[in-house]
């Protein structure tokens, strides 16, 4: 079997971040693992074509420490960046390997992809997002509307619709401006106010609303969907019904608890439970990224590469060096 020192699981910001920090340490074979056909799939799969990639995110400016850092760019030119990192690194990523089983022997673990594929490591990094799993409302999506009724952004342009999107965050902002260049669109939030909006989606947001291009209906609450014809109907709590071609929910990412805890890693308050260098209570297992925090942004991605890095030298040193 193919042995690495480490393996990392998720070619994304964080998994990308720990390599690239591991190969500056000094440490080699670093292997990922990544279950798409290509890297950064959050990225590529749910931001829409020509998005803004802030650095600050949920209002959270994070200063980067370690090697990657980027500024505010589009959607393509962050991933020919990453795809640059990639290439620089020289980083070993073997794709569409998704990893559902991680073997845990008493010095290293066996890593284990559905295509077959396995490599043995004494440490393993998982930095596989939240994304994989969105959040859904807590009433049910009736089967009837399914087919309007979107998680992510869809392949194909959506033009000429009265859309929904729910939602209170930067992702549920972006998609409300991005939708409104073309559709008839109102933001259903059920908070009065916004309150973890970045600048500059607060001031796109102001402007399509000021012109009549977006509606919003600050502190509602849905209480169920239905079917009405070829729309969906919307029931608000205070009993008042909309109609729309298409919903969007746009509520952010859950934690694989099922896999973490599946593996043993054990979880308070619904948070997996990690020292300050993100390993878990089993030795030598580590999370980086949003998997780690629950919610994140690309530059604490990248920062916690650098933390992993920083206590995988600290505490297992002889083990990848040599
Ligand atoms: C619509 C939207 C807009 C956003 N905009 C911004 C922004 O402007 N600025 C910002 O800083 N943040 C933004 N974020 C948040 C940011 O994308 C995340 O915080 C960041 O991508 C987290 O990086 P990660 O590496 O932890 O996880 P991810 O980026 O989710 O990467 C996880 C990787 O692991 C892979 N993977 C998953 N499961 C497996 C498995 N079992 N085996 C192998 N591989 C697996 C996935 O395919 C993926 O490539 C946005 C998020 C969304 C959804």
């Amino acid at each position: 079997m193919e042995q690495a020192k480490i393996v990392v699981v998720g070619a994304g910001p964080a998994g990308i971040a720990t390599a690239v920090e591991a190969k500056e340490a000094g440490i080699a074979p670093v292997v990922l693992f990544e279950k798409r056909d290509h890297a950064c799939d959050t990225i590529v799969s749910l931001y829409h074509k020509g998005k803004r990639v802030d650095p600050v995110f949920r209002k959270i400016k994070l200063e980067p420490v370690g090697r990657l850092s980027f500024e505010t760019e589009t959607r393509e030119q962050f991933l020919e960046r990453m795809d640059k990192v990639i290439k620089d690194y020289n980083l070993d990523i073997r794709y569409s390997s998704d990893v559902r089983k991680i073997v845990i022997g008493p010095e290293s673990f066996r890593v284990v992809a559905t295509s077959g594929f396995e490599m043995e490591a004494p440490i393993v990094v998982i930095s596989i997002g939240v994304f994989g799993k969105p959040v859904k409302p807590n009433y049910p999506i009736p089967k009837e509307v399914r087919d309007r009724v979107f998680f992510s952004m869809p392949q194909d342009p959506v033009k000429g619709k009265k859309i929904l999107v729910v939602g209170g965050g930067d992702s549920a902002a972006e998609t409300v401006c991005f939708l409104s260049e073309n559709n008839d669109v109102t933001l259903s939030y059920r908070r009065p106010e916004f309150f973890r909006l970045n600048p500059i989606n607060t001031r796109e947001l102001e402007k399509r609303t000021s012109c009549g291009k977006v509606q919003l209906k600050m502190a509602t609450d849905i209480s169920a969907l239905d079917k009405q014809g070829e729309k969906v109907l919307v029931h608000l709590n205070d009993g008042q019904t909309l109609s729309f071609d298409a919903v969007f929910y746009c509520l952010g990412g859950s934690t694989p608890r099922a896999f973490l805890e599946s593996l043993g890693v054990k979880f308070k308050d619904n948070r997996p439970v990690t020292n300050e260098f993100g390993e878990t209570n089993i030795p030598r297992l580590f999370l980086a990224g949003d998997i780690l925090r629950g919610k994140g942004s690309i530059m604490a991605a990248f920062n916690s590469g650098k933390m992993v890095v920083d206590g995988i030298m600290k505490h297992y040193k002889e083990l990848v060096k040599g």
